[in-house]
């Protein structure tokens, strides 16, 4: 009747691991889903990038050809011979009208006004201090030189950049600077149009770290230098990339992604907040992580409830077939249990070709003893004839047992007749050095009546002959004058 161990540890290794299973699948695409999440916003920022990398790029180049328009016409010979007002219009016309852009001016090598694409008459302004103009005076290879971000002298404070070229002589020598003013109000409306985040940045930049514009706008960017971190020379050398990091002392971390303008120093930076990025996974995460959790703590509360309803029952289950083996009155094995053991031994005993050995054991006179003293004595004196007997049940497969009444057996296995015999003889005798009174019996103490039956059992004998045998020498006892051993057979 014991309980299927190997199903119960089956069921309990298939719980834990659809518990584990649980968690891991739902880590798995937790995981695949953060991967997931922060590559589209990888490539979501990259594209960002590279398109306003490509749109500046195209500005910044047809501003550049219009620079080298107005050189050319320069050059052209006998410029110097026309009219102002046609040399006006001959050298700015077809480049003045650019979207975003300013004026265009003529510096001549003291970095004075020679020709403004404004006036006809240019203004007595000396821009010598000037880096676009410092910058092409000092060196004949820049090309291309865009400036810091500044606030224009001749247009009331309007922030520009200027994009300047040098002017030279025949001979290579500076004859001046060619600049004009980019509007930063091009940058503005550039990122105007772009769906960012609250806390994403874009900023351009030369790459030099001179920040040229920047979304969200404020006006104490303007000429400011980026912080130039390990992680961003890096980026400076490859010229484009991502990395993630804290760069801005807000102190918030980013993914910057970065392209550069081709042709120019000028480079693009997309900025987005780690924790906007991951706001979404987080959010699903934050309904996943407690479900998966409640799932995985329900699989194995549902185990521990059942493991603890099957530790009840079994107890159960102990409690009634030891009940249903035990004798109610003395406690000692009952006659069910001696039914089932004297079969089991009796096929023992003729595997082992080993002797078995019944004591019948029976009180003399128990219906007088009854009738005398009261059937609640009666019941007490077999509880203490039952003792008496288990104490002579010495080994481990020794069994006591009442039969019935005040009927009692001792079943002994790989026990002899003889050795029985001398075992009833002790049995009788302690109990009669009890002294229990018992007026009515010879003597007037209890006494017991003894059947001793052994056998060596054979194939088609059954064992109820040796109970039969047993009770058959107990009433030879009782007719040879009770208080005595009597060995069956003889
Ligand atoms: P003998 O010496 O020939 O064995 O005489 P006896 O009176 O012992 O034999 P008998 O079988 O005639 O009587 C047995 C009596 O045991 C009958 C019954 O009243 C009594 N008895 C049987 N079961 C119980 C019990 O559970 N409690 C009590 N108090 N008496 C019982
Ligand atoms: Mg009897
Ligand atoms: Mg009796």
């Amino acid at each position: 009747m014991k309980p299927h161990g190997y199903v119960h540890r089956a069921l309990y290794s298939l719980a834990a691991l659809v518990a584990v299973g649980i968690c891991v699948a739902a880590a798995a695409l937790l995981w695949a889903d953060r991967r997931g999440t922060w590559d589209a916003a990888y490539v979501a920022s990259r594209n960002l990038a590279d398109g306003l990398a490509g749109a500046i790029g195209r500005t910044l180049h047809v501003y550049d050809l219009s620079l080298q328009g107005v050189i050319e016409r320069l050059h052209e010979p006998g410029v110097a011979l026309l009219a102002p007002q046609t040399l006006h219009r001959f050298l700015f016309d077809r480049s003045a009208s650019a979207e975003y852009l300013g004026t265009i001016l003529v510096l001549d090598r003291d970095g004075l006004v020679r020709y403004d694409s404004a006036s006809i008459a240019p203004p007595l302004t000396s821009f010598a201090d000037r880096d676009f103009f410092r910058v092409h005076r000092d060196a004949d290879d820049v090309g291309m030189y865009l400036s810091r971000p500044y606030r224009s002298r001749l247009r009331g404070g309007d922030e520009s950049l200027a994009v300047s070229r040098r002017l030279a002589n025949p001979d290579g020598s500076f004859a001046g600077v060619v600049v004009g003013t980019l509007r930063l109000a091009y940058f503005r409306d550039r990122f105007s149009g772009l769906s960012i985040g609250e806390r994403d940045v874009i900023t351009v930049f030369r790459n030099d770290g001179a920040v040229l514009a920047r979304d969200p706008y404020s006006m104490s960017d303007l000429g400011d230098d980026l912080a130039m971190s390990p992680a961003f020379q890096q980026f400076l050398i490859r010229r484009e990339g991502a990395f993630v990091g804290i760069l801005s002392p807000d102190g918030v971390r980013r993914l910057y992604t970065f392209d550069s303008v081709a042709g120019t120093p000028v480079v693009v930076a997309v900025a987005l907040a780690v924790d906007e990025v991951l706001q979404p996974w987080v959010r699903r995460a934050m309904l996943i992580v407690p479900v998966t959790i409640a799932l995985s703590a329900a699989v194995l509360a549902l185990m521990w409830l059942y493991r603890r309803e099957m530790a009840r029952r079994g107890e159960v289950e102990r409690r009634l077939e030891a009940q249903a083996h035990t004798d109610g009155l003395t406690g000692i094995s009952n006659r069910r249990l001696f039914d089932e053991v004297l079969e089991r031994e009796w096929q023992s005993a003729l595997r082992e070709r080993a002797p078995l050995s019944l004591l019948f054991v029976d009180a003399d006179h128990f219906k007088r003893y009854n009738d005398r003293y009261g059937h609640q004595e009666g019941d007490a004196l077999l509880r203490r004839l039952a003792q008496a007997i288990r104490q002579k049940a010495r080994r481990p497969r020794d069994l006591a047992a009442r039969y019935g009444g005040e009927e009692f057996v001792l079943l002994r296995p790989r026990t002899e007749g003889r050795q029985a015999a001398v075992i009833a003889e002790r049995l009788r005798k302690s109990v009669a050095a009890l002294r229990l009174p018992h007026q009515d019996n010879d003597g007037g103490i209890v006494t017991l009546s003894i059947g001793v039956a052994s056998a060596l059992p054979e194939p088609g004998q059954a064992a109820a002959s040796l109970v039969e045998a047993a009770d058959a020498a107990v009433y030879r006892a009782k007719e040879a004058g009770r208080n005595r051993v009597a060995m069956a057979g003889r």
